[in-house]
């Protein structure tokens, strides 16, 4: 069942305002839907505007956030119903990948493309079989779809790894597929292995 919903995304506030509509759309449906948002505990870029979002439709918001990133993230999302402070980079992306369902990702850069790739990654190993969703508002992921059908082509990935994620053209559309999802639509053959410590 879906609970809790890890949502990766920007942190940045130089970004155009449909992402940030998007962002809030996605806040908004979890709350409507009472699924817990579970992300990086920022109060900036869409970060701040999922999570604040939620709270506005009474929605529950669980946050995660190093220690040494507080001040460089514009502070922490304090409000937050429950904000974990934690050590490391790894330890706070280890709080969200074992408490969330599913994973949706929003438009971001360099932080929000990491933590992509690793839970696509871990998912192609089979140390988790959680539904991963992107929110391709305007088409944003295209580049990044298209260096992976380049990976196919040239057996750089296995093309059956599209069942991996799901491109989804809305908020809505991400939480639907994450609903709907059931571990036996996971690439054949993949053994799901505990998550590495
Ligand atoms: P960005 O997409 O670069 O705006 O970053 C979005 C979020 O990802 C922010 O909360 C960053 O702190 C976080 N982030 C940045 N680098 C990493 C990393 N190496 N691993 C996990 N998260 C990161």
């Amino acid at each position: 069942m879906l609970h809790h919903v890890g949502v990766y995304c920007a942190s940045s506030n130089r970004i155009d305002a449909r992402y940030v509509a998007v962002a809030e759309e996605m806040g908004r449906l979890l709350a409507e839907r009472g699924l817990e948002l579970v992300y990086g505990g920022g109060q900036v870029g869409l970060m701040g505007a999922v999570a604040r979002a939620a709270h506005a439709h009474g929605g529950r918001v669980y946050g995660v956030i190093p220690e040494a990133l507080k001040t460089r993230e514009g502070v922490a999302y304090d409000v937050a119903d429950e904000l974990v402070v934690t050590g490391t980079m790894q330890e706070r992306k280890r709080l969200i990948f074992t408490r969330a369902d599913g994973f949706v990702v929003l438009p971001g850069g360099f932080g929000t493309l990491e933590e992509l790739m690793e839970v696509l990654t871990l998912r192609q190993l089979g140390y988790h079989d959680k539904p991963i969703a992107l929110v391709n508002t305007d088409d944003f992921f295209r580049p990044l779809l298209d260096l992976f059908e380049h990976l196919y082509r040239t057996g750089f990935a296995r093309p059956e790894y599209r069942v991996l994620y799901h491109v989804a053209p809305d908020p809505a559309g991400a939480l639907d597929h994450l609903a709907a999802y059931r571990p036996a639509t996971r690439a054949r053959g993949m053994p799901v292995r505990r998550p590495p410590r």
